[in-house]
């Protein structure tokens, strides 16, 4: 297997009028870097693509790349290149960018160009920026792709923002991390650009610190709360249900909360995260941790904050 390390740069509309809803970011350059699965750098892929839609550099676009329209307009239009580049990656491969951008970005650019998707139900992939997090730092401390660089005395050749420069230093940082901790690779992001649409699509996933559920697509929040997978507290080392301490709640209406206790494992914090998909409908991205005494009594303090704050608007 091999992994395609990933690096794209957009450009957008520079006007309010001007700008595609149907395709906010478009795809100017393609930039990526084969690692074998013995951690050594093979092959690249890099290519400008000729824009369709946004025939203007946006400031912050041309601030950052400095790329000319003159060298885009020089290019391929985006279905050729992108055909070229998957033929590239192959078939046994599995991808890995820095953050959580830019796989969303390829296929909404593939899916407006009418391009069959990467895959029709979430699949796994590597966060580069939250690996170097789990070998280097704390697992949530998110930093940028220079710092990671130069923390690990990564010669800085290039140019940072350029997307062959971008995805070379991702690929060394990999490669970095893979020497000092191999095990980190476990912990594979999911891609829920197509979301799970029946049960046996759904993903339940353990990992060293955590257990992840992403559920098929609902029609409401409300169905979604209704079914018993989603509302559930269950232990994921054990598999017992359990009793729930505090019953789910919210501040934003975006990420719900829970908190159960298993006698043989300890508490366990549950989070839910209500995504929109994006043919209508939603879906939640459940997490449960076994968290500490301290981390329980931070939790109990938020729900109280919670509870507050539902009396006040009552009033
Ligand atoms: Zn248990």
């Amino acid at each position: 297997m091999n992994y395609i390390v990933l690096d794209l740069e957009w450009n957008q509309g520079s006007r309010e009028n001007e700008r595609d809803e149907k395709l906010p970011f478009e795809i100017i350059e393609i930039g990526a870097v084969k690692v074998n699965s013995a951690g050594e750098i093979t092959d690249e892929f890099c290519e400008l693509i000729k824009p369709a839609i946004y025939h203007e550099m946006h400031r912050i676009t041309e601030q950052l790349i400095h790329i000319q329209m003159d060298d885009l307009t020089a290019g391929r239009p985006f279905p050729s290149v992108c055909r070229d580049f998957l033929q590239w990656c192959g078939e046994d491969r599995m991808f890995c960018t820095w953050g959580t951008l830019d796989l969303v970005e390829l296929q909404r650019n593939m899916e407006y160009y009418e391009i069959p998707p990467l895959s029709e139900v979430p699949f796994a992939y590597l966060d580069i920026q939250k690996l170097f997090s789990i070998a280097y730092e704390d697992r949530r401390t998110r930093r940028n792709l220079e710092f990671a660089t130069d923390y690990l005395g990564i010669l800085k050749q290039e140019p940072f923002h350029r997307a062959i420069s971008d995805a070379y230093y991702t690929a060394k940082v990999f490669t970095y991390v893979l020497a000092r901790k191999p095990e980190v690779i476990r912990n594979v992001s999911y891609d829920v650009y197509h979301p799970p649409k029946t049960r046996e699509q759904e993903v339940r996933v353990v990992f060293d610190t955590y257990a992840k559920y992403i559920s098929r697509v609902f029609e409401s929040k409300k169905e979604a709360f209704a079914d018993k997978e989603v509302s559930s507290s269950k232990c994921y080392l054990c598999h017992k249900n359990l009793r729930k301490k505090m019953k789910w709640f919210t501040l934003n209406n975006k990420h719900y909360y829970c908190l159960a206790c298993c006698g043989q494992h300890g508490y366990i914090k549950y989070k839910l995260r209500l995504q929109k998909a994006n043919d209508g409908g939603a879906f939640v991205v459940k997490t449960s941790r076994f968290i500490t005494e301290k981390e329980k009594e931070e939790l109990i303090a938020r729900k109280e904050h919670a509870d507050e704050m539902k009396k006040r608007r009552k009033h």
